[in-house]
């Protein structure tokens, strides 16, 4: 695979990043996960304004225009004739001698891409669902900014394996946050979607706002409000969104069974609503 570091494509086993680089020592990093389908790039647009809402808020620098991030993922598509996939890219404050303390505008930002090849479309969760169990969420209070500090949803991910489940939903005060790597979704019986309004809790989601539109625009009513654990286990269905899942449907949560415990009309819909809609718009 070819990846791209500051500015130069490289052979993986030849990219190097400073052991001093801030993202290595302190998490101070950001990232973004762009899905690839027939060697176009999904909500393009809506992640590189997220990336500078990220920079943003961290006070970060980004030293690249906009066109040329673009072109980056382009190249990198095509050196690696990446058909479906995903483009991962990492922007971190820099490399400098250890040090709680930084000065911005001394670092050079460290820009490193690189893809991964592998089907988004034809999945198991696709075709079978996932099964989730809670956890508490103990993150930090900034969710919604996308830094690589992810270690609490690794080992969320690796707690809800040893309990026989695919994923897990992060729960405060009873009420669910988001999922460790994706946005929370039920269905209510009457048919209408309802996700928990943007806060400092959750991650915007890219494939939360563009399904939330699409499902406006076609006539599925959508609530913007918090949902207990306990009204997701007994919703009529449940699914994820995430730019490299799309629309996935849950089967259970906690052990109890969603929708026969196999993926859900309205969710089966609203995925083939996002995958045609979102392709129209790819670039
Ligand atoms: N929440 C969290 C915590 C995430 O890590 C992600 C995926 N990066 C999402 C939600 C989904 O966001 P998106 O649709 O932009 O991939």
């Amino acid at each position: 695979r070819t990846v791209y570091v500051n500015g130069a494509y490289v052979p993986e086993t030849e990219a190097k990043v400073s052991v001093f680089d801030r993202a290595f020592l302190f998490g101070d990093g950001i990232y973004e996960v762009a899905s690839v389908l027939g060697g176009k790039l999904i909500d393009f647009p809506a992640h590189i304004a997220r990336l500078h809402r990220s920079a943003n808020e961290l006070g970060m620098r980004i030293d690249v225009s906009d066109e040329e991030i673009l072109a980056i993922h382009r190249e990198l598509v095509s050196r690696n004739e990446v058909e479906e996939g995903v483009v991962y890219m990492q922007l971190t404050r820099g490399a400098v001698d250890r040090d709680f303390m930084f000065d911005t505008e001394k670092l050079k930002p460290t820009l490193v891409l690189f893809t991964q090849t592998r089907p988004l479309v034809d999945t198991a969760v696709a075709r079978n669902g996932m099964k989730i169990v809670s956890i508490p969420d103990l993150r930090w209070g900034r969710c919604d900014i996308k830094t690589v500090q992810l270690l609490y949803p690794s080992l969320g991910k690796m707690e809800a394996k040893s309990r026989g489940a695919d994923d897990a939903w992060m729960v405060r005060d009873g009420v669910v946050t988001e999922g460790t790597s994706n946005n929370a979704f039920i269905v209510t019986k009457t048919g209408a979607i309802v996700t928990r309004p943007l806060s400092n809790a959750i991650l915007p989601g890219i494939t939360r706002a563009a399904l939330m539109s699409y499902s406006t625009a076609s006539g599925t009513p959508v609530e913007e409000r918090e949902f207990t654990i306990d009204e997701a286990r007994e919703a009529a269905e449940a699914f994820i969104t995430s730019a490299s899942v799309f629309v996935g449907p849950v089967i259970s949560i906690d052990g109890v069974e969603l929708s026969g415990g196999k993926p859900g009309p309205v969710t089966l819909g609203l995925r083939k609503t996002y995958l045609e809609e979102s392709l129209k718009r790819a670039i």
